[in-house]
């Protein structure tokens, strides 16, 4: 069975916290960033480096397609690290926030080709976690995916970025959320959420004035007790 982690110790005297980055886009999405629509928001990442934010970026297989040379740079830059959110972020149950799904025999497949994707532009090592699109899972997906050796990365603190405009909003829900430990799920697309770059700017002051020490999700689950 494929192993679910949502957050690392609540400990008090060594407040971590992670924020993860979802770069989404559907393998069907292709026509829309050819018109022009960005799926990349090269701002966020630049303001991460900025102010020297560790980060986890679960990343697309499609996206890494779509913006090679910012999947290369993200992937070679100790500062982040580079897991899996699918090949063509499909959902992997019914009912997933209007999602396309992938069939269960397609599930796994869909999970490798996203880790070869990430070879094929030059990520030299992407991490064996994976985010449901969507968040949405059951046995039968944890099942099926038992043998890729992947962890299942969810969050208990949700950023609330997805269509937001607001990002004072999004700041304060993310700094009203946030625990030793958390793992916080925001995302990559300018697209989808056009207001993560300046909610980044009020958080991290905010959470490093409370004392937080922010790491990628590696570290967590390295803490994490077994
Ligand atoms: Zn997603």
């Amino acid at each position: 069975m494929t192993p679910v982690f949502h957050n690392g110790p609540r400990t008090p005297g060594d407040k971590t916290v992670a924020l993860t980055f979802d770069a989404d886009m559907t393998a069907d999405q292709g026509p829309r960033a050819a018109m022009g629509e960005r799926f990349d928001n090269p701002r966020l990442i630049a303001t991460l480096r900025a102010l020297r934010v560790p980060a986890t970026v679960f990343m697309t297989g499609r996206w890494a397609e779509e913006y090679p040379v910012q999947a290369r740079s993200i992937g070679r830059d100790p500062l982040f690290e580079v897991a899996n959110h699918s090949y063509s972020h499909y959902a992997y149950t019914e009912d997933c926030y209007g999602l396309p799904t992938v069939d269960e025999p397609l599930m796994r497949a869909d999970v490798e080709r996203a880790y070869a994707a990430f070879r094929a532009v030059g990520v030299p090592d992407a991490r064996p976690y994976f985010r449901f699109p969507g968040g949405c899972y059951d046995r039968r997906a944890l099942r099926t995916l038992a043998g890729t050796g992947v962890t299942a990365v969810q969050w208990d603190v949700v950023g609330g970025d997805a269509f937001a405009t607001d990002a004072d909003a999004v700041a304060r829900q993310v700094l009203d959320g946030v625990r030793p430990g958390s793992v916080v799920v925001l995302h990559c697309t300018t697209s989808a959420a056009p207001a993560t770059e300046r909610a980044i700017r009020t958080i991290v002051p905010e959470l490093r004035h409370r004392g937080f020490r922010f790491v990628k999700v590696s570290e967590l689950i390295s803490a994490a007790p077994r």
